[in-house]
């Protein structure tokens, strides 16, 4: 699927915003994409996940692992094309992440680990991190939209739909803030409040 294919989709379904955001990364944005607001419709969710499963055919893929909970439905995507078992990470009572619901991997099965958008790719990361203490052995990374612009640095094979430069700042260096403009925080809120 050619970039500019997903990014039709992407603002068809309305989820590129304008305003002032802050990331789950903390940093801050003009613009930001809601993963949610394409992956709501299962066709689109299987087209966009299936492209992205696509990349990763040929490498002998055992087992996809997701952070949850943007990541999920990607993963279960990205599972169906590649006909294999997708599982998922989450926070446990102490916050941090992990393999739950009794979730497990085998000694050196090969993951690959996706999500819906890199913008340090912290959570990828830290999935990776999961899936090698847990025995697999990670083959490749991919998320759906690449906000770094390709500028990450990956350990594995990366792959990503689309890759946007959008501009994100530190808050004490962001001029949306300078400029005094009320700041929204996305996330499951963000889907509540545009519905
Ligand atoms: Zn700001």
């Amino acid at each position: 699927m050619e970039a500019s294919e997903v990014q039709q989709i992407l603002e068809r379904a309305g989820a590129v915003r304008h305003g002032h955001f802050e990331l789950s990364s903390g940093r801050h944005s003009a613009t930001y994409v809601q993963c949610a607001l394409v992956l709501q419709y299962p066709d689109l969710a299987e087209r966009l996940g299936g492209a992205l499963g696509e990349k990763f055919r040929g490498m002998d893929v055992e087992c996809v692992v997701s952070p949850a909970l943007g990541g999920i439905l990607v993963g279960h995507e990205v599972g169906r094309k590649l006909g294999v078992r997708t599982i998922f990470v989450e926070r446990d009572s102490s916050g941090q992440m992990a393999l739950r619901r009794g979730f497990e991997l085998r000694r050196g099965e090969r993951a690959v680990v996706v999500e819906d958008v890199w913008t340090t790719g912290g959570s990828t990361r830290e999935t990776i991190g999961i899936v090698e203490q847990a025995g697999g052995r990670v083959v490749g990374a991919g998320a759906l939209i690449d906000r770094s612009a390709g500028k990450l640095d990956w350990d594995v094979p990366a792959k990503a739909l689309i890759e946007i430069s959008i501009p994100s700042y530190e808050a004490f260096e962001c001029p949306l803030c300078r400029r005094g403009e009320p700041i929204t925080k996305p996330g499951s809120h963000f889907a509540r409040l545009s519905a």
